[in-house]
């Protein structure tokens, strides 16, 4: 449940300036991440200037696994493919993109004595509600199941939450836990899809008023601060004013900082107000770019009202880096009651919902899997055709 001010959440959301401290800190150091989609690797600059030999394209990543690389912290071989803006640009989803439909597991915690729940079912679901609005013009939908676990110490953060993940290779576990930080593990993380990845929310950030959770879920599919690169710049161990710096006005704004060119450097979040920060970039000289609305700044997901987008290149981004990494937790098509599985359980689920008053697919348009825009006993029929007579696959329905 929500307990704290907001300057309270603004401090505690503080202590995860890096981005993924969940990960980070449990990170093995000695742990080299592999190469990224090498069937789509990119890397060298080529004619037009595009890829960066030198990394930094994973600076803090890079700064993180320091220990375990054989490699100058500039020195980046694996430049994942989602960071080229060509792939990324490839991947904006436009009204018509088929949604992500992504299986969420939220774990709530209690006391051993069932006290203090750091969140109730019908808050999970107005959070849910809000993630989803959030992502649906970005044609993501998250498709979620509720946990309530008693255990004082995960509940504290006295041992990790991530000792409750259940099935992280099929779905994204996140926890609501009673302490000050939220973080995510991002895609490219070999965490991603283990116990020891998800997202940690702080209950005080899991309130509907707020965008906590879809600032942590934009890490989650493949989204860097907003800030990345700019005033926080730990890259290559150098300082600001770097070549891997993202700075106002610079040509490479697509490789460096967030890897989006339509998210101005800016000065670093928790900003008290929705308005654009001023100051000077002390590597251009010019005002900081600001666009303190979007999710992955600070004010956009602590500030009520303050809390409207994320960018074209964002999106693609997201979906360029989920299908690379976390295809394994969407869910597919014809798959109604969201097992994971596509079978007789399905069609059953189907007239459960038409004939029995049963729970509606999640979500909804997911029932009209012959794609004729309406959900009925026709859409059962073409379901067992499918499973047991060679009927064509079920559309997607959204
Ligand atoms: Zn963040």
């Amino acid at each position: 449940m929500r307990t704290s001010t907001l300057s309270t959440a603004l401090i505690g959301f503080s202590l995860v300036a890096g981005g993924s401290a969940l990960s980070m800190g449990l990170a093995s150091l000695g742990a080299r991440p592999g190469p990224q989609s090498p069937a789509r690797q990119v890397g060298v600059v080529g004619p037009d200037g595009r890829g960066d030999p030198r990394g930094c394209i994973f600076d803090e990543r890079l700064a993180s696994y320091a220990a375990g690389w054989p490699f100058d912290l500039c020195d980046c071989p694996y430049p994942p493919a989602c960071d080229d803006p060509i792939n990324r640009d490839a991947a904006i989803p436009t009204p018509a993109t088929p949604m992500k439909v992504v299986r969420i597991r939220v774990v709530v915690f209690a006391n051993d004595d069932g006290s203090d729940p750091t969140s109730v079912l019908g808050e999970v679901e107005d959070q849910i509600a809000v993630l989803n609005a959030d992502f649906a013009q970005h044609r993501f939908y998250f498709q979620h199941t509720v946990d309530f676990i008693n255990s004082t110490a995960a509940r504290i953060g006295a041992i990790p939450a991530t000792v409750f993940a259940e099935n992280p290779g099929v779905q994204c576990n996140v926890y609501v836990v009673a302490t000050n930080g939220s973080s995510a593990t991002g895609p490219w993380e070999s965490q991603a899809l283990a116990d020891e990845g998800g997202v940690l929310m702080s209950e005080d950030h899991f309130a509907s008023d707020l965008h906590v959770l879809t600032h942590e879920m934009g890490h989650t599919l493949g989204l860097w601060h907003t800030f990345h690169g700019s005033q926080l710049n730990i890259a290559c161990g150098v300082g600001p004013c770097h070549d891997c710096s993202e700075s106002v006005g610079a040509a490479n704004t697509d490789l460096v900082g967030d890897h989006c060119s339509d998210t101005p450097p800016m000065l670093a979040g928790g900003f008290a107000t929705c308005t654009s920060p001023t100051g000077i970039d002390p590597c251009s000289g010019r005002p900081w770019g600001a666009m303190p609305e979007n999710y992955m700044d600070y004010a956009g997901a602590l500030l009520p009202g303050c809390d409207m987008l994320f960018t074209p290149q964002q999106s693609g981004r997201m979906h360029c880096w989920s299908a690379d990494e976390l295809s394994a937790w969407f869910s597919a098509p014809g798959d109604l009651n969201g097992d994971g599985f596509v079978n007789i359980a399905d069609p059953i689920f189907l007239k459960d919902y038409l004939f029995g008053g049963g729970a509606a697919p999640n979500p909804l348009c997911r029932g009209d899997v012959n794609g004729d825009g309406g959900i009925d006993i026709a859409d059962m029929i073409y379901l067992l055709n499918y499973l047991f007579s060679q009927g064509p696959a079920p559309t997607d329905g959204c």
